[in-house]
């Protein structure tokens, strides 16, 4: 590989390298994506696609929701990735569920959003929702793109447009600029962003070791096109209980403690529903999480079947025929919805760990390379 020098190295080429790579690139940086494999395939490619302001914790992720929201709808216009859906309908099927999204409406974080009664909502949805569906929390804020083909799409559109160069197939095993050592030779490059994802130990092993870190499994389906087209991404009051924004608040006590009581299994392999339909009518639906050292490969059906469970008493119809079966993998923390180190001068080591990557990314980046490169950005307050 020829050495040439970049002002910015990046390793990784998921969503959080891929944010780094365009704030960069947008301030006319001379900037290069390094991934070990031949295109990303990590949590990246798996996720939901779900730009989520409403219900991340409260302050400065909710910032950085905001403002990555907004990039998102700046860049894919330009990249040519569709958005597919925008806002979410969170539906309440108890007045407990319902008190939570009152309390949360009461906050700063309420802006926009509101609450719709059942019947509005079955009007919205071609009659979707249970019997007992009491309301649903409707919020304007998001935005979906199709993950599986979206990475590659803005992977490209850096390439062809932003001049980001890419080296796909190759292993960064030193990081020191200015030169980081690869498994194709050395590359130059005078500041380097380490976005590693669930990698804990190619980069900086003791560095991430000091933080904690586990990693989540989560299993994920995509079933066949229901018929009926949703309004916008779906979620049930079982996020009330798991979503930081809601969570935290007092309201949600109560209804984590009849939730528990009445629906063990979602609890015991931490189900949650968020429903998103393509562009086929097919919808993406998941999710479980999973915590240890190294998940592994063994997906639980219990699991799977506590979703599909959640699925038809939120939308008070079985789930379509499931066609697709995937789990992914994020690194998460206790105490931290993101971390940004600096490993040594130069250098800037940039993990989310709350599975919130796609909705923070951008915002992240602005900082990071404001402070890493000097550069203004316009970095949420
Ligand atoms: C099933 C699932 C659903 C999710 N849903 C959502 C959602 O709807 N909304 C949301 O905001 N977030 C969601 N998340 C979380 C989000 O996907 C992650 O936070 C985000 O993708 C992390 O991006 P990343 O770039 O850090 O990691 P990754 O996508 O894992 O990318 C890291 C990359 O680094 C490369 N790499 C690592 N070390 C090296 C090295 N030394 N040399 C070369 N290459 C290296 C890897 O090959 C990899 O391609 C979900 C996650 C999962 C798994």
């Amino acid at each position: 590989m020829g050495s040439r020098g970049f002002d910015l190295a990046v390793v990784g080429g998921g969503v959080i390298g891929l944010a780094h790579a365009y704030v960069a690139a947008r301030a006319g940086q001379r900037v290069c994506v390094i991934d070990k494999d031949p295109r990303a395939n990590g949590a990246s490619i798996r996720n939901f696609g779900f730009i989520t302001v409403t219900g991340q914790e409260r302050g400065d992720s909710w910032r950085l929701a905001r403002r990555t929201r907004d990039v998102w709808a700046e860049v894919a216009p330009q990249a040519g990735i569709r958005i597919e859906q925008e806002g979410l309908y969170l539906t309440a099927r108890s007045p407990e569920a319902v008190s939570v999204i009152e309390g949360f409406l009461a906050t700063e974080m309420g802006e926009g959003c509101r609450l719709l009664s059942a019947d509005e909502f079955r009007g919205l949805s071609d009659g979707l929702g249970g019997g007992d569906l009491q309301g649903a929390l409707f919020s304007p804020h998001e935005v979906r793109v199709e993950s599986r083909t979206a990475i590659a799409t803005l992977s490209a559109w850096l390439a062809e447009v932003q001049g980001v160069t890419f080296f796909n197939e190759t292993v960064v095993f030193e990081a020191a600029p200015p030169v980081l050592a690869t498994s194709r030779g050395p590359i130059e490059a005078g500041a380097v962003v380490v976005c590693p994802g669930d990698d804990f130990v190619t980069l900086y092993p003791d560095r991430i070791a000091a933080y904690g870190l586990r990693r989540c499994r989560l299993s994920m389906l995509k079933t066949a096109d229901p018929g009926p087209r949703l309004p916008g991404a779906l979620m049930s009051d079982l996020s009330l209980t798991r979503y930081r924004g809601y969570a935290a608040l007092p309201e949600a006590r109560a209804l984590e403690a009849k939730l528990r009581a009445a629906h063990p299994q979602a609890y015991e392999h931490g189900v949650h529903l968020i429903v998103a339909q393509g562009a086929d009518g097919g919808l993406i639906v998941g999710d479980s999480h999973h915590y240890a050292d190294l998940p592994g490969p063994f997906a639980p059906a219990g699991a799977e079947a506590a979703i599909l469970d959640e699925y038809a008493r939120a939308v008070g119809r079985p789930a379509p025929p499931v066609v697709e079966r995937w789990t992914g993998v994020y690194a998460s923390a206790d105490e931290r919805t993101y971390l940004i180190d600096t490993p040594q001068p130069g250098v800037r080591l940039v993990i989310v760990t709350s599975g919130t990557g796609a909705s923070t990314g951008f915002a992240i980046a602005e900082r990071v390379i404001g402070d890493l490169l000097g550069l203004k950005t316009e970095a949420a307050a």
